[in-house]
């Protein structure tokens, strides 16, 4: 059985104390890792303070994105040697706002996939249809091109260890979530594009989670899908009660 993982993205809110107070509140909270993956992924500034908060806790801290080079003239960004330094393990690429706004290509995301796994991060890799593509039928094309694009020259072994948060733009941040038979079609389609690329033994084991306006009252119905393994949650993992809840909803004895 594939383990559930829950991760906050708390994209560009906060500030340090309030970052501390929650990993504070949330840190013996959280489940065993044994019975769910908790990860919160934080701004830059916060994340040493936060690895030295969650040390030996089930809780984890992750990026919500970085650079493919090692170091370098690259003004302004982080490197994956700094976050692995850090001792942060996990990191979201990919994002829709990291793709939208900032113009990042499948190929970038490729580049960044291969230097996570070059240093030991894991990688959240994020894909979804906007509501244009989703309303013409393109929903199930344009996820799967993400996908391979994403995961292009790793090893089997490697897409094993990716998490997939397959999260729908229209659902970020709006309130609106996509139904859970909705979004349970998706991820299965992703689970049989992996199969396709890489192994049978990959698609059962790779973890897809869903992302878009989840939250403690539809949780439940999404992680209770055949092919939904946790999910990447924004406005809702703000807070630590709410966050806690979430992971009790992963949770499996
Ligand atoms: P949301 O964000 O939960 O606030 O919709 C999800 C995300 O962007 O990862």
């Amino acid at each position: 059985m594939r383990k559930q993982v829950i991760a906050g993205n708390w994209k560009m809110n906060k500030v340090i104390s309030e970052a501390d107070q929650f990993v504070e509140k949330a840190k013996n909270e959280v489940p065993s890792e044994e019975q769910v993956e908790s990860v919160v992924c934080a701004p830059f500034p916060f994340l040493q303070s936060l690895v030295e908060k969650t040390e030996g806790t089930p809780l984890k801290v992750g990026a919500q994105n970085m650079h493919f080079e090692e170091s370098g003239a690259f003004t302004g960004e982080v490197s994956p040697v700094m976050l692995k330094d850090l001792g942060v393990t996990y990191v979201v690429l990919g994002h829709s706002e990291r793709r939208e706004i900032f113009k990042e290509t499948d190929e970038d995301v490729n580049k960044k996939v291969h230097a996570a796994f070059k240093h030991g991060l894991t990688p959240i890799i994020c894909v979804g249809e906007t509501l244009e593509q989703r309303e013409s039928n393109q929903t199930k094309d344009h996820v799967e091109s993400q996908v391979k694009n994403a995961l292009e020259s790793l090893s089997d072994d490697q897409v094993k260890q990716v998490i997939i948060a397959y999260e729908p733009i229209w659902a970020i941040g709006t309130g609106k979530t996509a139904s859970a038979e909705d979004a349970n079609e998706v991820c299965t389609h992703i689970r049989n594009v992996v199969k396709d690329f890489s192994s049978e033994a990959a698609a059962e084991a790779v973890r897809i989670q869903y992302g878009g306006s989840v939250k403690p009252a539809n949780v439940d119905e999404l992680l209770g899908q055949s092919d939904i393994d946790g999910a990447l949650v924004g406005g809702a993992s703000l807070e630590a009660e709410s966050f806690l809840k979430l992971v009790e909803a992963g949770k499996h004895e």
